[in-house]
Order: C-alpha cells, then sequence, then structure tokens
C-alpha cells in the first residue's frame, strides 16, 4: 500500500457506518435507506441511524486533517464513514459523524491557529521538495556513472520516476539504498522497456505481460549495451 492511500480504510475500533450504494432497509424500523443514506451493521443486519443510535452526530467530510483530528479528540461518540469504491475495489474513508459541540469547538481551534499551521505546512512541504530534489540529482548521477551513453534527459527522467516510486514507500533516510545496482538496473531497464520497445503497444492490444516482456528482452538488452558504453 502506497502513502496515498490514506482514505483506504483501516478503521480499527472505530465504529463503521456505510454510505451505502443500493437502497437498503432498516432491520429494525423498516425505513427505506435510499442511494447515499447512512446505515449501521449491526449483527449483520442494517440498522438506520436513529436505530444505531448515533443520528444525533453531524457529518464532517474528509479532507481537513486538523479539523477531522480535533473533531474526533473531542468528540466522546464518533463514527468513520466509508463508501466501497468498485473502481478500487475496497471501503474509502468518506468522513467522521461526530458530536456537533465538538466540530464546533474543533472549528474555532481551527481558525485560531490557522496562520501558524499554513507556516508549517509550506515548511514541510519545502523540506520535502528539497529532499526530493537532491535524491533525483544523485540517482541521476549513479545513472549516468553506470550508463555513460544513455542519452541526455533520459537519466533525469529515470530518476524522477524512482524518486516517485521510492518517496512513499522508503524513508528518505533509507531512500540511499534505492541507489543499489540492482535498483538502478531495474529503473533503467522499465524505461527502455516503456519508452524505447513496443512493450507499451503489446500490453494495448491486450498482450500477456510475461509474454510481451519476452518479446522485447533482446531489444532492451542491445539498449542498455548501447547506453553502458560511453
Ligand atoms: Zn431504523
Amino acid at each position: 500500500m502506497q502513502a496515498g492511500d490514506s482514505n483506504a480504510v483501516d478503521a480499527g475500533e472505530d465504529i463503521v457506518v456505510f454510505s451505502i450504494l443500493k437502497p437498503s432497509v432498516c432491520a429494525e424500523c423498516g425505513v427505506e435507506l435510499s442511494k447515499g443514506a447512512l446505515l449501521r451493521m449491526e449483527q449483520e443486519k442494517p440498522l438506520c441511524l436513529e436505530c444505531a443510535d448515533l443520528d444525533h452526530l453531524v457529518f464532517l467530510p474528509r479532507g481537513d486533517t486538523a479539523l477531522t483530528r480535533r473533531s474526533r479528540k473531542y468528540s466522546a461518540l464518533s463514527a468513520v464513514v466509508v463508501q466501497f469504491s468498485r473502481a478500487r475495489r475496497r471501503y474509502e474513508r468518506q468522513g467522521l459523524l461526530v458530536e456537533a459541540p465538538a466540530l464546533e469547538r474543533a472549528e474555532k481551534e481551527c481558525l485560531g491557529d490557522e496562520a501558524q499551521r499554513r507556516i508549517a505546512r509550506e515548511r514541510a512541504s519545502l523540506v520535502r521538495e528539497r529532499a526530493d530534489m537532491r535524491y533525483v540529482a544523485q540517482f541521476a548521477e549513479q545513472i549516468r556513472s553506470r550508463y555513460p551513453g544513455c542519452p541526455p534527459g533520459e537519466a533525469e527522467a529515470i530518476a524522477q520516476h524512482a524518486c516517485k516510486k521510492y518517496s512513499g514507500r522508503v524513508g528518505r533516510s533509507s531512500g540511499a539504498r534505492a541507489f543499489d545496482a540492482q535498483a538502478i538496473e531495474l529503473a533503467v531497464k522499465a524505461r527502455v522497456r516503456h519508452e524505447h520497445t513496443e512493450y507499451d503497444r503489446f500490453l494495448a492490444r491486450g498482450r500477456d505481460r510475461t509474454e510481451a516482456r519476452s518479446a522485447v528482452a533482446r531489444k532492451v538488452a542491445d539498449v542498455l549495451e548501447r547506453w553502458s558504453k560511453a
């Protein structure tokens, strides 16, 4: 799972409420729940929020990290709202149900230190950006030293891609691991396969990935051979 997947649900102990895609009926009061309504599953029975005793909570859509964290902190009772994503075949977090006074208190606090938090965010993103630039430059340098015949721009493009790929998974401190010979070879190979062979066209035509790889293996080897000479 990648870093950008913070919407994937790992609710743990939280009460989970489903935003439904298909109409349902509350097992207790019989009310009809239309698409988009919220329900809680209790012992495999769907319950409307009223019957689940959650109807006094208010919905806070996801997106504002500080507001979410504070609302949850001040809310004695809260629930995570999830919805099934057909595209990604998993439940995704839509927001929280929290107590109205908790949300109000959180909103007040967030307004109070908004400027401070904006500065902290900007500083953090600047630090990340610099680390990224350093990482890309180092990676490109390594590629050029192993593949001196690599055309200008290719090494940077490969390094940019590797940076994106590793930045979420490996902590920046252990990012050096990505610089080992094998990682560099894999990154260069992948680039050559996609950019300098028919590989992508094969895939687009629905050809099996393994088959497509072996079909272009010779071509990839030739390009690598050329690039490894100055
Ligand atoms: Zn009900």
